[in-house]
């Protein structure tokens, strides 16, 4: 990983470079910020950094040496990555466990975000930690001596997630730090670190891309103009979200069309088209009904944040804003939470395999009754 393969972030890359190149590293730094804008590559191109023995004149690992190889295959022998796990089942569970996992997860996506790693995790409801085998587990790492003769670096991914035992066990190191070890924390929550850890934390904050910054990086994955426009709105200055959007694209622009169907006939109170429309929307599946219908719950929250004038808090597409304009006056106060949970309990039902049709239909109704309650 390079700094150039992670867009914009000039400051904090200057200040990292210029950390190393001063040879004045922080025994325990803290990459903190929003999630979704390559917190975690930056720490591991940083780490590249300090360890490349062939440094580039314009800032950057060499990509070549000995040292970059074994970080590009994630085997570098004085690099030591930590985040948060599972036990499923076991009566412990570190990070080592997950390993391969892990790898081919960075691999995949560099933007790593929780959600996606939790899925891989394997138990969708469980609570993923670091736990105080993992403190015990780098400490005894960290106490042989550094292999490459260079600095050992802990890449820590969402030190919020550590318990408390663990993070009081990890402390020592903190407060007593070992030479030429270093620890590299990155936090997408740094309020729930810890208070006696964030303290001692030299910090660096990142700060969320703007919409050209990330309408840039999707283009310049293939992502068409208009597309990557309306998926970058949807980011809200994520990265990884905005990707998600952009991939999302079809089937939302399909589930937009739906919405707008659902609403324009509930206003009108045509019983019958409703009833064509619960039976083509049932033809979604399962699960694809569950995403509509939670597309629709973000609409009308949006709708609502439009009516009452808070269209700084909308992401819509231009598609969606165009509607809203004038939609929006029909969500309000008085409706808005109602037709949301209409829209929730039919998804519950869906998802826990009632008739599709008969809830669709259903909520299609009550949606006839609270649209004008507005
Ligand atoms: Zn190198």
């Amino acid at each position: 990983m390079k700094f150039c393969d992670i867009p914009g972030h000039e400051h904090a890359k200057e200040r990292l470079r210029s950390m190393a190149d001063s040879g004045r590293l922080p025994h325990a730094l803290l990459l903190e910020g929003p999630a979704g804008i390559g917190k975690l590559a930056l720490a591991r191109a940083f780490a590249q950094y300090i360890h490349c023995t062939a440094r580039t004149p314009d800032g950057e690992p060499c990509g070549v040496c000995p040292q970059c190889v074994q970080h590009s295959t994630f085997n570098h022998i004085d690099t030591i990555f930590s985040y948060p796990v599972l036990k499923n089942g076991r009566s412990t569970a570190v990070s080592d466990d997950y390993l391969p996992d892990w790898r081919s997860f960075l691999e995949k996506e560099p933007l790593a975000d929780f959600g996606s790693w939790q899925k891989i995790l394997g138990n969708p409801n469980g609570q993923p930690q670091i736990y105080v085998e993992e403190s015990q587990q780098i400490i005894s790492r960290l106490s042989f001596t550094s292999h490459a003769a260079s600095c050992k670096i802990v890449i820590m991914w969402l030190p919020e997630k550590m318990n408390l035992q663990c993070a009081n066990k990890l402390l020592k190191l903190i407060e007593e730090p070992l030479p030429g070890v270093m620890l590299i924390m990155i936090s997408d929550a740094p309020g729930q670190i810890l208070p006696t850890i964030y303290s001692r934390l030299q910090r660096v904050p990142l700060q969320r891309y703007t919409d050209s910054e990330v309408e840039a990086f999707l283009t310049a994955r293939g992502i068409g103009a208009t597309q990557a426009a309306a998926a970058a709105r949807l980011g809200g200055g994520s990265l990884l979200k905005a990707l998600k959007a952009a991939e999302n694209a079809p089937e939302d622009n399909a589930f937009f069309e739906s919405f707008c169907s659902l609403m324009r006939l509930a206003y009108m109170r045509d019983v019958a088209a409703l009833k064509k429309w619960s039976t083509d929307t049932a033809a979604l599946g399962r699960e694809g009904i569950v995403r509509f219908l939670q597309y629709s719950q973000r609409m009308v929250r949006e709708n609502f944040s439009m009516n009452i004038s808070m269209r700084q808090l909308c992401a819509m597409t231009p598609a969606e804003e165009a509607f809203s304009a004038r939609f929006s006056q029909f969500i309000t106060v008085n409706n808005a939470e109602r037709i949301v949970a209409h829209l929730n309990d039919a998804a519950a039902d869906i998802a826990a395999n009632s008739q599709t049709k008969i809830v669709l239909f259903d909520m299609a109704v009550k949606i006839i009754i609270l649209i004008r309650r507005c």
